[in-house]
């Protein structure tokens, strides 16, 4: 089956590595949207004919409009046209590649309609991931993974009709830049340090995260969510080389991993295609040229975000809605050059120990406590 897609995020590394891909299986587009980047959308647009091209800030997509008269495509802007392009008939598939929590009410838009969620936005699962889920099992959508990590676990699980035969997640994490520094020596580490990678390619905000190994706290809480399992059965593994994605131990004692190339292609293209498997045109990993693979636990001293976001899993609640916009916050703030590194967990502590948790949360509660931890990760 050929999927139509609308894809939220086009003009960012996700969105152009799906396109990279929804180029070579010729999949039909019906919605592209970005947040203001005129220029590629406009490309974009040529190429792919969607019916509906969105973008976020409304100057940006009176220019696109502008540009794009000559085609049969509809411009619209906003947090409205994200909500257009998510839950359009004419897709069957949304593709959510948005940066932060402007994709968690899209994605509740396209759950709501029971369409395939390919998701690659981390904050709406661990900001909205019971609201997202629970409607998700309304209205039957699936919701695939694109972030590696869960996408490798989402792979090892299939066949498998009893959660209760698994008995524990097994996150891999590569350790990011600073990988065997302790918190003290991380306290002036510079911008320019903290945006290179070792293995991934992505955009600055999740490199950052890579760096404190926030992303890998997000990832507990996305996996927790997804695969609806308590926080004692998810585990964070450091894997230096990223060549296993993650792995799945069963009660028997087997364990399954997902090896591959670093390379978002092969878990996107898998979430366009699940439960089929597609042609690659990148190469494959070759086992005979691989490096010794090492594992170690994390540093959870020098690391304190991956505690923090463990301590906000256990709190439940709007805790882990809080821990993740103190985080964009103060990783904004960060990328600005106005804090050191060692502060961005350090506001995030205080937003997670300041703000006063809600039980139960709807969409109000946590739009709310989110505007509320950015006050406190911008330092107001
Ligand atoms: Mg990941």
């Amino acid at each position: 089956m050929k999927r139509t897609i609308s894809l939220l995020g086009s003009t960012g590394s996700i969105g152009r590595q799906t396109l990279e891909v929804v180029r070579q299986l010729k999949l039909p587009v019906a919605a592209l949207a970005a947040r203001n980047n005129v220029d590629l959308l406009e490309r974009q647009a040529r190429e792919f004919h969607p019916e509906l091209a969105v973008l976020y800030e409304m100057d940006a997509a009176l220019e696109l409009a502008r540009r794009l008269s000559d085609l049969p495509v509809r411009v619209a802007y906003g947090m409205e046209g994200l909500l257009e392009a998510a839950a359009m008939d004419a897709a069957d598939t949304v593709v959510v590649a948005v940066v932060g929590m402007v994709g968690l009410r899209p994605t509740l838009a396209a759950v709501g309609k029971g369409k395939r969620v390919a998701l690659a936005n981390k904050e709406t699962l661990v900001c909205g991931g019971e609201l997202v889920m629970e409607r998700a099992r309304r209205c039957g959508a699936e919701i695939v993974p694109m972030d590696s990590e869960h996408s490798a676990i989402f792979q090892c699980l299939q066949g498998c009709a009893d959660r209760g035969e698994v008995s524990r997640l097994w996150l891999t994490c590569s350790g990011g830049p600073f990988y065997g520094r302790s918190f003290s020596e991380l306290e002036h580490v510079k911008r320019e340090e903290a945006l290179r990678h070792p293995n991934w390619t992505m955009g600055a905000k999740i490199t950052v995260d890579c760096a404190t190994l926030m992303n890998k706290g997000l990832e507990v809480l996305e996996a927790m969510r997804l695969f609806d399992l308590p926080l004692e059965q998810v585990s964070v593994v450091i894997h230096r080389q990223s060549m296993i994605h993650s792995l799945v131990q069963f009660r028997d004692g087997a364990l399954l991993a997902q090896m591959g190339t670093a390379d978002m292609r092969l878990p996107i293209r898998y979430a366009l295609t699940y439960p089929r498997r597609a042609q690659a045109e990148e190469p494959a990993l070759d086992l005979l040229r691989c490096p010794a693979l090492t594992f170690a636990p994390p540093d959870l001293k020098a690391f304190p975000c991956l505690s923090l976001a463990m301590e906000a899993a256990r709190t439940g609640g709007t805790a882990c809605t809080v821990l993740n916009g103190a985080n964009e916050a103060a990783v904004g703030c960060f990328l600005a050059g106005e804090i050191g590194f060692n502060d961005i967990p350090r506001r995030v502590e205080r937003a997670l120990n300041s703000i006063e948790v809600k039980w139960n949360p709807d969409l109000t509660d946590i739009l709310e406590a989110d505007q509320h931890a950015r006050r406190v990760g911008q330092g107001m």
